[in-house]
């Protein structure tokens, strides 16, 4: 019989595929008998695991900021007393040196032991302290079987074409697991609108997040029916349920090729108004995906990628390289690039505990704010990309401004590592453009006067929608509020490019909506002109531009204000884009 489970829709796509269940909290430990001469070398690469873990707690424990709850320093002291008394020091050494068996499942004997002596306590509190001896022996048996948080390996293939099911993703995890050639996720947390979710789309991965339980309820082998559209999952399909995907497949592969007719018109409305298509690429490769659908350009480079998947802060030499060979491949279309947005939910692996401890990361140390105060790593960053702006139209974007304070403090930056270059004897675009994105209010509000001191704006909206209406992108609780359509977002909206027209400087979004055909209509009828987007959704927005009055969208947009409600709106929008 085939189960059926609902969930999120956040990168479209139907996929057919067999199922491998991610169960990583639990590291899969097995008894490995070892030779009597092997026995102290086990020993001391269990000693050698609890010195790295010793050492990853007190490095968490140095991070915690001050004025960080005492009792959350207490619970990291615990865990390193933990660590060091003998239940975890000395009983696994003597069950290898007795057994004659591997660390990690004389360490898993000791764990399972100690959780059974927890689990009969009367007391609910001191119950929960299995917790804490989980997490010590997670963290030592990561150590043993030389593993971080998020790094797998898939020696077998098994991921290969499958639909990995796992509770949360990142957008690290997203970039790893595509490597390996996962086709589609199913998670059981997460929305839509999380970096990880918006790098799933770009790659074309289709994803169901939000599936609760679905860990549970689906095994390894099943056949998957993925729709990535609708948030649907079918678990063992019947052939009549399998035809009827294949055939709705086979539907998405005509709507491609019927659109491949407008990949080499221009972006052009009814009434002859050019409109700007640019894309949005996370990674090098993407840049060719932005050609094939003949991009005007690259509107928004996020870079975060790049140090994600390095160990150490890249370099100026190491981001150089790498976007002049994006500019290589422009071949003199302007690239925008964004610089470092990390922070919020995109953070660095040496800092992602520290993050986990703040209340509320999106409002904390992200994007401009960090590049303030990390200013070393950021000249890099500033010189890479004034080396670039030599090589082709280099735009440099500047991500989450919310003053102007902020922003002159950049410009000042900028000012010195221009004196820098110039020093060195390296070119570089004396006039490359700088721009700023308004995606939190504060900056949508006072788009006039960013306006006076940059030379474009982008509007992001996935963090725009965020900080509007009080609704962390992230957290699917909240989901439902996420509504772009808020009266109150179309009103910042409007203000930011307006002020862009007033002041002169072109506008564009970056945001998920601008390559979503739902809202296209409505965006041309507010005055927008350039559009970035992933590129597999490029030539549908074009097509929606071909078949859109522009003169006749801004006359209905008037009457905008006096639409109350989001739902209101939404009917106004459906009736847009039903016209002919
Ligand atoms: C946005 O906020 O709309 C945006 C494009 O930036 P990011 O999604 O990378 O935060
Ligand atoms: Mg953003």
């Amino acid at each position: 019989m085939t189960l059926v489970l609902g969930g999120t829709p956040v990168s479209r796509g139907i996929l057919i595929a067999p199922a491998v269940v991610l169960q990583r909290d639990r590291l899969d430990v097995r008894e490995v008998r070892i030779p009597p001469e092997a026995v102290a070398g086990e020993v001391s690469r269990y000693e050698k695991a609890l010195r790295e873990t010793h050492k990853q707690l007190r490095a968490i424990r140095k991070r915690i900021p001050s004025q960080t709850p005492d009792e959350i320093a207490a619970f990291i002291d615990a865990h390193l007393l933990m660590l060091a008394d003998k239940a975890l020091s000395d009983v696994p050494v003597k069950t290898i040196t007795e057994q004659h068996c591997n660390a990690e499942w004389a360490l898993q004997l000791q764990r399972d032991g100690l959780v059974a002596v927890f689990d009969a306590m009367d007391d609910p509190y001191l119950r929960t302290r299995r917790d804490d001896v989980d997490y010590v022996v997670h963290k030592i048996l990561q150590n043993l079987l030389n593993i971080s948080g998020n790094q797998y390996k898939d020696p077998d293939g098994r991921l290969a074409s499958c639909i990995l099911i796992t509770d949360d993703i990142s957008a690290e995890e997203v970039m790893t697991f595509h490597g390996m050639g996962v086709a589609g996720l199913i998670t059981e947390q997460g929305g839509a609108h999380s970096h990880a979710a918006i790098l799933a789309r770009s790659l074309g991965i289709p994803v169901v997040a939000g599936a609760h339980w679905a860990r549970r309820y689906l095994r390894d082998g099943d056949t998957i029916v993925l729709d990535g559209l609708r948030g649907l999952i079918l678990a063992s399909p019947s052939e009549v349920e399998l035809d009827y995907f294949r055939r709705r497949q086979s539907e998405i592969v005509d709507y491609v090729r019927r659109l491949d007719v407008v990949r080499s018109a221009p972006a052009l409305s009814m009434d002859g108004c050019t409109i700007r298509l640019m894309a949005n690429v996370e990674l090098p490769e993407d840049i060719q995906a932005a050609e094939e659908v003949n991009a005007e350009g690259i509107g928004l480079y996020r870079t975060e990628i790049l140090y994600l998947q390095q160990t150490s802060v890249p370099e100026e030499e190491f981001q150089y390289l790498i976007y002049k060979d994006a500019a290589r491949i422009l071949n003199g279309k302007p690239l925008t690039i964004r610089t470092l947005d990390l922070g919020g939910d995109k953070c660095l692996r040496d800092n992602e505990e520290a993050q986990a401890n703040k209340c509320n990361p999106a409002l904390g140390l992200r994007a401009v704010r960090l590049s303030l105060r990390e200013q070393d790593a950021f000249a890099h960053q500033l010189r890479a990309i004034l080396r670039v702006s030599a090589e082709g139209p280099v735009r440099l974007m500047l991500p989450m401004l919310t003053s102007l304070e902020e922003l002159f403090r950049i410009k000042t930056l900028l000012d010195e590592q221009r004196q820098i270059l110039r020093a060195r004897g390296v070119p570089f675009d004396e006039h490359m453009q700088v721009g700023g994105m308004i995606e939190v209010p504060a900056a949508a509000i006072i788009a006039d006067q960013f306006a006076r001191h940059l030379d474009f704006l982008s509007i992001g909206t996935n963090d725009l929608v965020q900080y509007t209406l009080a609704v962390d992108r992230m957290d699917e609780d909240v989901d439902y509020l996420y509504n772009p359509l808020h009266p109150s977002v179309l009103r910042l909206l409007k203000m930011t490019i307006d002020a862009g027209r007033k002041a002169g400087i072109p506008v564009a979004m970056c945001g998920e909506i601008a390559g979503d055909t739902r809202f296209t209509r409505l965006l041309l009828g507010l005055g927008l002109r350039e559009f970035s987007m992933y590129p597999a959704t490029l030539l549908e927005v074009k097509d929606v531009i071909a078949h859109s009055d522009i003169a006749h969208l801004e006359q209905r947009l008037q009457v905008l204000d006096q639409l109350a409600t989001a739902e209101e709106v939404l009917s106004f929008v459906a009736s847009l884009n039903a016209e002919s």
